[in-house]
C-alpha cells in the first residue's frame, strides 16, 4: 500500500489526538485557558430559588444567579474568564455557530450529598470529552483541568443557595457550551469563540412510569454513521434526530433505540448509552454493550462507571461485554426468553430500566423489577453510582465543591 493510503485511515482521529494533546504553549503564542485569572462580579439581582416542580413546569429552563464566560481569538488565545450574572448572549447574526454548527457541550450533574457535602461525578472525564468534541470540529482547545475549575468556581458560588443543605438527594444540570463566534460568514475554522457554563434544573428522569419504552430508529435514518462524529458531543448530532424522537413520541415511547448498518447493530437510546443483560447461549449471565471503537456512540460517563463497577463488583458472576450485537440477536433472545434486562445509562436519565422495545411492528416486553421497579442488576448499579453522587460512599468517582459557610 501507498504511504498516503495508510496515512489517510486515520487522518480525522490523528488531527483530533494532536490538537487535544498540545499542553502548555510557549509565553509568546497565544494565552492558554486559566481558571485562577477568574474575575468575579456578583449578581445585584438576585432570584428566589423555586422548588424543583415549579422549576420544572415552564417552558424555558431555569437557571441559577451566574454563569461563566471565556472568550478565545486565535490572535490572542483565551482571555480571563469571568463568573457573572446569568443572562443572554450577544452575537453577531453572522457567527459561526449559527451557520455551521461549531458548537459543542457537555452535561453533568451537581448533587446534594445526604452527608451535606456538594459533589459533580467524574468531571475530569466530562472535560476531557468536551475537549475532544471542541477539537473535533475546530474550535479551541484547552486544559481540561480548567475547564473542572471553572465549573467548580461557579458551583461554589450558586451551589449553597439553589442546592441548599436541607434538600439532600436534589441536584442540578451543568452545561458546559462551546460556540464558534467569528463573524466571518467564510465556511472555516472559527477565529473566534466562546465558552459559557451553566447550571440548571433538569427534571427527574430515571423512573418513567412502566419503565422506559424504546421505538427503534426509522429504517431511513442513522444518528451517526463510520467516519461521522457520533462519538463527539457536538450540536450537529442532535437538531437532525429530533424528527424521530417526536415521531416516537407521538406513538407513546419515549427514545429512539437507534440501530447501525445492514445488521441493525443496537448503538444508543436516545442520547443515553444502551445496555442489556442476558443469559448467552452457554447460559452464562452477560452485560453487553455497543463498543467505542468504530466511533458511532459517545463514551459515556455513566456507561463507562457501570461497566467499570460491574467488573469490580459482580466479576465473576456476570460477564460484561463490549461489541457489537444486532436488534435480530435481541429478537432471538427474547424468543428464547433469555432476556433478564435493560437499561439506558447517561447523566440525563441517570440508570433507567427499559420495559419495552418496538422494532418493525414487533414489541419486546423486557422484564422489571417487582411493581415496576428496575430489575436486579439495573437496580444495584443505579444503587452503586447514586450512593458515590450522593455520599453514602466515599469514593474518589465523587468529588466535593468547596462551599464558603
Ligand atoms: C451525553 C450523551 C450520552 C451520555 O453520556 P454521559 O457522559 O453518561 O452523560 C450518551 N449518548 C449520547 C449521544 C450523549 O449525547
Amino acid at each position: 500500500m501507498a504511504p498516503s493510503a495508510v496515512q489517510d485511515v486515520d487522518l480525522t482521529a490523528s488531527a483530533v489526538q494532536e490538537k487535544t494533546s498540545i499542553s502548555t504553549a510557549p509565553a509568546d503564542s497565544p494565552k492558554a485557558l486559566d481558571a485562577s485569572q477568574l474575575i468575579t462580579t456578583l449578581t445585584s439581582n438576585p432570584r428566589s430559588v423555586p422548588t424543583e416542580k415549579e422549576a420544572n413546569a415552564g417552558l424555558e429552563t431555569v437557571c441559577t444567579d451566574h454563569m461563566v464566560t471565556a472568550t478565545w481569538s486565535l490572535s490572542k488565545g483565551w482571555a480571563a474568564p469571568e463568573l457573572k450574572p446569568y443572562g443572554p448572549l450577544s452575537l453577531l447574526p453572522t457567527a459561526s455557530c449559527l451557520h455551521y454548527a461549531t458548537e459543542c457541550f457537555e452535561g453533568l450533574k451537581v448533587y446534594r450529598g445526604y452527608d451535606g457535602k456538594l459533589r459533580i461525578f467524574r468531571p475530569d472525564r466530562n472535560a476531557q470529552r468536551f475537549r475532544m468534541s471542541a477539537a473535533r470540529i475546530s474550535l479551541p482547545v484547552f486544559e481540561p483541568e480548567e475547564v473542572v475549575k471553572l465549573m467548580m468556581a461557579l458551583l461554589s458560588v450558586d451551589g449553597p443557595k439553589w442546592l441548599p443543605k436541607d434538600k439532600p438527594g436534589s441536584y442540578l444540570y451543568i452545561r458546559p457550551t462551546l460556540i464558534g463566534t467569528d463573524g466571518q460568514l467564510g465556511v472555516q475554522a472559527p477565529k473566534a469563540a466562546m465558552m459559557y457554563i451553566m447550571v440548571t434544573f433538569m427534571p427527574r428522569l430515571d423512573t418513567p412510569e412502566g419503565g422506559l419504552r424504546l421505538h427503534t430508529s426509522p429504517e431511513d435514518m442513522v444518528r451517526a454513521w463510520v467516519g461521522g462524529f457520533g462519538y463527539a458531543k457536538v450540536g450537529a448530532n442532535y437538531g437532525p434526530s429530533l424528527m424521530a424522537t417526536q415521531d416516537a413520541r407521538l406513538r407513546g415511547f419515549h427514545q429512539i433505540l437507534w440501530l447501525y448498518g445492514p445488521n441493525g447493530e443496537c448503538t444508543e437510546a436516545g442520547a443515553s448509552n444502551f445496555f442489556v443483560v442476558w443469559k448467552r447461549k452457554d447460559g452464562k449471565k452477560e452485560l453487553i454493550t455497543a463498543p467505542l471503537d468504530d466511533k458511532l456512540i459517545l463514551d459515556g460517563v455513566t456507561r463507562r462507571s457501570c461497566l467499570e463497577i460491574v467488573r469490580e463488583k459482580l466479576a465473576g458472576e456476570i460477564e460484561v461485554t463490549e461489541r457489537k450485537y444486532s436488534i435480530d440477536e435481541v429478537l432471538e433472545a427474547d424468543a428464547e426468553g433469555r432476556i433478564l434486562e435493560a437499561f439506558a445509562a447517561g447523566t440525563a436519565y441517570f440508570v433507567c430500566a427499559i420495559s419495552q422495545i418496538h422494532h418493525r411492528g414487533q414489541d419486546v416486553n423486557i422484564p422489571m423489577g417487582r411493581e415496576g421497579a428496575p430489575g436486579e442488576i439495573t437496580n444495584k448499579v443505579k444503587t452503586w453510582l447514586g450512593d458515590i453522587m450522593y455520599g453514602r460512599t466515599q469514593h474518589e468517582w465523587g468529588v466535593v465543591i468547596p462551599e464558603k459557610e
